[in-house]
């Protein structure tokens, strides 16, 4: 369900019809199963991680910058010094020092907020878990960007909701798509229960919502009492400078803010946050007290120790540092390699570029072509709930080295040529 990269010995999930057909618990299966299907990346895994093919599929990141000695003496110090912690039981809301210094890294957004109204969860995926499990009956509305993250998708089908995209152009969302969006839904009698957007660094669109859009955004949702769920695990990875604005320090009412540490820090540890209006968070913490009891302690105070003795804003520069430089890559073979009449976002931070090709060529058809060629990425089509996204793909600069992102764009290329020419 993640958009997470290669591992190997990841089994491949993607039962085709006729093998689900002959599943045996499937009369006794709760209806919202239906909407739990496989995403199109998961059934990448296990060839896209094949070491002769360069995979531009994957959304992992690249940890190899991390301190992991001084990271491996700071644990054991953890565990030695505050074992009976650590390894203990925690409470659902996380861990209090851990909030605080939250609240200080989202102080960098612009965010003012209270360690009381910070929920932690197990990586913002489970964030988005519980808000859709918060707000959702089957066939309630999210209006999320067209195209949207993968992972979100999956969590909104699980619990039955309807997903109506919302059109994004260089700017990101469009004000004028959203207004049109919400009167089309109000026409069929469905209720919106919240925007779904990533405003900074999209996945998979790498595209950042311009700030003279930002408060009209939040108005029009405002007027149509429409709550916004801000998912923005990127924000801190801008590739120029200042972060943006985060929505919820415009708007603290009707903002839910989702936050994680996966790429400023570790995505194994699994600790990510949400931010909420305080009756909201009280949902959250019962919520996640029934699907886990509590994050995981252990973890948390390895954020809480990192955020305190290491210099985290140096890494996440070191970090930033690296993935701009593979952009750069990306954006210099893809000038250099791609055939006429393709087009791509060029984004200012973040993992992703959205790449669109040729009218006639269908990237999910294309795709065992370029795995034969060896490279691989992810269709448009898992991005949208709706069918759309045939004319693109995703493509991901994060993982692999700059070599081996200019290699595979040139295998993408050459495909693609082949692909138009048949
Ligand atoms: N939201 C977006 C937009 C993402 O790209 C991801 C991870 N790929 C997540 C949420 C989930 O991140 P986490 O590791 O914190 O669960």
């Amino acid at each position: 369900m993640s958009d997470q990269g290669s591992q190997p010995d990841q089994p491949d999930q993607s039962l085709d019809k006729a093998a689900r057909n002959l599943d045996a618990y499937r009369a006794r299966y709760a209806e919202r199963t239906a909407g739990m299907t496989a995403s199109e990346i998961r059934a990448l895994f296990a060839v896209a991680s094949r070491p002769e093919v360069v995979s531009l599929a994957g959304g992992m990141p690249n940890l190899a910058a991390l301190p992991l000695d001084s990271l491996a003496t700071e644990v054991a110090r953890l565990v030695s010094e505050d074992g009976q912690v650590a390894l203990q039981y925690g409470s659902a809301h996380g861990v209090p020092e851990l909030r605080e210094q939250i609240c200080e890294v989202m102080a960098l957004e612009g965010i003012s907020a209270h360690p009381d109204d910070v929920v932690v969860t197990a990586g913002s995926q489970m964030g988005l878990d519980m808000v859709t499990r918060i707000f959702c009956d089957p066939g309630d509305v999210i209006l999320a960007e067209g195209p949207s993250y993968v992972g979100a998708l999956g969590s909104f089908g699980a619990y039955q909701a309807e997903v109506v995209h919302v059109a994004m152009d260089d700017d990101g969302l469009q004000p004028e798509a959203l207004r049109q969006a919400i009167d089309e839904v109000g026409k069929q009698g469905k209720r919106i229960k919240f925007l779904y957007t990533i405003p900074n660094f999209h996945n998979p669109g790498g595209i950042t919502l311009a700030v003279n859009r930002r408060a009209e955004i939040l108005e029009i949702c405002r007027q149509a009492d429409i709550l916004v769920v801000e998912d923005n695990p990127y924000g801190l990875l801008g590739f120029d400078g200042k972060p943006y604005p985060a929505l919820r320090s415009m708007d603290p009412d009707n903002v839910v803010y989702l936050g994680s540490f996966s790429k400023t820090f570790a995505s194994g540890l699994r600790v990510g946050w949400v931010l909420a209006p305080l009756a909201i968070r009280e949902k959250l913490v019962l919520t996640a007290e029934s699907a886990t009891l509590c994050p995981p302690t252990l973890n948390q105070m390895i954020v809480s120790r990192y955020l305190s003795t290491h210099d985290w804003q140096g890494q996440i520069k070191i970090f930033q540092e690296q993935y701009r430089e593979r952009r750069d890559a990306m954006m210099a073979a893809l000038e250099q390699y791609m055939p006429a009449g393709c087009t791509w976002t060029k984004p200012e931070g973040g993992f992703f570029v959205w790449l669109t090709v040729p009218e006639g060529v269908d990237t999910k058809a294309m795709l065992p072509r370029a795995v034969t060629q060896r490279v691989a990425y992810v269709s448009g089509t898992g991005f949208y709930r709706d069918g759309f996204g045939s004319r693109q793909m995703r493509l991901s600069y994060c993982y692999p080295t700059p070599e081996r992102i200019r290699e595979g764009v040139r295998r993408l290329a050459n495909t693609l040529s082949e692909e138009m020419e048949l």
